[in-house]
């Protein structure tokens, strides 16, 4: 048997008013998720507990079969796993955007006009310089991808309450509180001179998502199942790392609407005919869309997933032989709201070998089925056939 989860980030939504009420799920064509899910168990999970962020990072730790209330000990920890850092107990890390606030405090872009992970190095490299280890400070900076980066700290700064840079686009910035917030603001504040001169959309750091590293199993030993993933995101890698999955480098995958669909589909592909028993597919331009309000690329990201990974994804498992399938986000990301809700999302999940009571895979669909915990899901998935 092999598994498959396919993770269109954040494509979950509401009603749209330039969509005569309907959601991008209803009016995006995807022929090929439309049969599966007729002959499939359709439903709605919980992937963000009561009580919890709804970020990408809560989600996809659901997704991944671990209950994000007992895993979970902030956002950035993961991303550092991503990129080799193993923290002391004695360090916390914080992610570090590159991000774009405006002269009367507006957070005009929490991404920094999307810099390319190259002229980001240069800006972290020289904060690192001036601000961190090159200057003798007890915090490191470490670059990650495009307007995605790391700074590591002692323990002490964890004690902060910080906001989610996209949580405020085009609003009034909120600026960090709480016993260690002066150090943080601190950091915030003087990179606006280094990271000004670099002549980029950016024009400071914002910190935020910080977190100790958490202690997770290795995802083999939770489910018997080798698996492996492919995602253009280090928060996805970084789960990958802290559970041992396999992760997969796509050339083209670069989390955003150009990325290399069939690069994923054949690298799924590939990794299970190798050998692997699972593979995780992630795809960020829905919820890159959601962020941006942008309906079109929103629509037309979910058309790609069905046209250009799922229909000849399906054709490729069969020829394997018996396959399920698990598909759903980690958390909505509504178009009108252009960020994160914490409200339960449609899965479908599919057996070739056994049909479903079958249903319609959008959110007025599901909308009166009992929520499941996410978590939960994953065991489902791969549970033995009887
Ligand atoms: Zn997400």
């Amino acid at each position: 048997m092999k598994y498959v989860v396919c993770v269109p980030d954040g494509c979950a939504d509401l009603p749209v008013a330039a969509l005569g009420g309907k959601t991008p799920l209803e009016v995006a064509s995807m022929p090929t998720l439309a049969r599966l899910a007729a002959r499939a168990e359709v439903g709605r999970a919980a992937v963000i507990p009561p009580g919890m962020p709804p970020g990408s990072d809560v989600g996809n730790m659901s997704i991944l079969g671990y209950d994000p209330a007992r895993f979970h000990t902030g956002r950035a920890p993961i991303e550092a796993a991503a990129l080799g850092l193993r923290l002391r107990p004695d360090q916390v890390a914080y992610r570090c955007n590159l991000s774009t606030v405006g002269d009367g405090g507006t957070m005009l872009d929490f991404a920094g006009g999307h810099p390319s992970t190259e002229a980001a190095t240069e800006v972290i490299e020289a904060l690192d310089a001036q601000l961190g280890r090159g200057a003798g400070a007890d915090i490191e900076f470490h670059a990650g991808v495009q307007y995605r980066h790391i700074l590591v700290a002692p323990a002490d700064w964890a004690d902060a309450v910080c906001t989610p840079p996209h949580d405020l686009s085009d609003k009034p910035v909120v600026w960090p509180t709480g016993p260690a917030a002066a150090k943080v603001q601190a950091v915030m504040d003087a990179s606006r001179e280094i990271v000004g001169s670099f002549g980029l959309q950016a024009n400071q750091v914002w910190l935020w998502g910080q977190g100790f590293q958490p202690q997770m199993p290795r995802f083999v030993d939770r489910t018997g199942c080798r698996a492996a993933l492919v995602t253009a995101v280090d928060l996805i890698r970084g789960l990958g790392v802290l559970t041992d999955i396999e992760r997969v480098e796509v050339p083209g995958a670069t989390g955003w609407f150009d990325t290399d669909y069939e690069g994923k589909r054949d690298a799924a592909l590939r990794t299970l005919e190798a050998g692997a028993d699972l593979f995780l597919i992630h795809v960020e331009a829905t919820d890159e869309a959601g962020h941006a309000g942008n309906l079109e690329e929103k629509v037309k990201a979910l058309e790609a997933w069905d046209r250009r990974i799922l229909t000849d994804l399906v054709t490729g498992l069969d020829a394997m032989g018996p396959w399920r399938m698990l598909l759903l986000p980690d958390h909505p990301t509504p178009v009108e709201l252009k960020t994160h809700t914490t409200d339960a999302v449609p899965y479908v999940l599919v057996d070739s070998a056994a049909d479903g009571p079958g249903g319609t895979y959008t959110e007025p669909a599901t909308a009166a089925c009992p929520p499941i915990p996410g978590h939960e899901l994953m065991a489902r998935l791969v549970r033995p056939t009887r």
